[in-house]
């Protein structure tokens, strides 16, 4: 199939790296043409914009940092919607706002363009690894066409609703597993100050109902090394929980632990740390605190 990627990110080379070992032809674009070194020297085409991309394409991925992007690669000058024919089919792996991407889905459409919201979860590793799971929003017939492809991506696709519920679910999970971090750094620095080091804490609370893929995936190699590679960064961290929020007010729905958590994460932000891994959220505590979580817990 002739697949077009554009955003060749920590997620989206992995990902278009998958597409192109299952056998896809790709054209791809990035804002930074080293992103793409790697998937051109083993045979994928480059393109100068997001709607060369389109041209040379049947079926187009975005893998791009959050709205303002993806609007300006899809609908911007040179964008995918400028070069899109009816009958191709348009899929965001991006985290997105929900009512952006429903317009999306309408211009698109207006032009005969079929569009699935796709964002995905897993982090980088599932990228690599194609564990991802991918949260899709869109027309259902769609989606079980476009499985045997979303299937190089990742082992867990699941259908979530129409246009933007990918979106939705992908930000109420965020809300859950980025609001987690700052509290489980409060809990470690409470167990370290009472005399416990921090990998007798992880093994007990490994054990116990504390546990959760949060910790097992960022403290063994990240935090109790020190160690803030990105990952998932500190910023993309931010907009989601930001995203999560303008969901809620949409909904009147009144919240108060999402702005707590968004307020730990623009704090890092703020302090230079916005390219960090979201790990890096637990520094602030750190230093409150005063207290550092490092332990010598090989990772798994
Ligand atoms: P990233 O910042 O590493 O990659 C984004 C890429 O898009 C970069 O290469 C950038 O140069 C490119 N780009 C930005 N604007 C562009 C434009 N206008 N035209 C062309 N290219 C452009 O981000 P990432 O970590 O790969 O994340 C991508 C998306 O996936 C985000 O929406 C993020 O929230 C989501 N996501 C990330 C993770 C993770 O662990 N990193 C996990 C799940 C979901």
């Amino acid at each position: 199939m002739k697949v077009g990627f554009i955003g060749l990110g920590a997620m989206g080379r992995h990902m278009a790296r998958n597409l192109q070992e299952s056998g896809n032809n790709l054209t791809v674009h990035d804002l930074r043409r080293e992103a793409a070194t790697h998937i051109l020297e083993s045979g994928a085409e480059w393109a100068d914009t997001p709607k060369e991309v389109a041209q040379k394409s049947e079926v187009i991925f975005t893998s791009l940092p959050g709205p303002i992007d993806v609007e300006s690669v899809v609908l911007g000058p040179e964008g995918i919607a400028e070069g899109a024919t009816k009958g191709q089919i348009y899929l965001d792996l991006s985290t997105n706002s929900p009512t952006v991407t429903r317009r999306l889905h309408q211009e698109m459409a207006d032009r005969g363009v079929a569009m699935l919201d796709v964002p995905v979860s897993g982090g980088v590793a599932g990228a690599e690894e194609g564990t991802l799971s991918m949260l899709v929003g869109g027309d259902q017939a769609l989606y079980h066409q476009m499985l045997p492809l979303l299937l190089q991506l990742g082992d867990k696709p699941f259908y979530c609703g129409p246009a933007g519920a990918g979106q939705v679910c992908k930000l109420v999970n965020n809300y859950i597993s980025l609001s987690i971090q700052p509290l489980l750094a409060e809990a470690f620095t409470i167990g370290v100050k009472a005399g416990v080091d921090p990998a007798t804490i992880f093994e007990a609370v490994s054990r116990s109902t504390g546990n959760t893929p949060s910790m097992q995936r960022r403290y063994p190699s990240g935090l109790f090394k020190g160690n803030f590679a990105p990952g998932f960064t500190v910023d993309l961290g931010r907009k989601d929980l930001g995203l999560a929020l303008d969901l809620a007010k949409d909904f009147n729905v009144p919240v108060q632990y999402g702005p707590i958590s968004w307020e730990e994460y623009s704090e890092t932000s703020k302090r230079g740390r916005g390219l960090l891994d979201t790990g890096a959220v637990a520094l602030i505590q750190e230093e409150r605190a005063g207290v550092e979580i490092r332990a010598d817990l090989e990772s798994e």
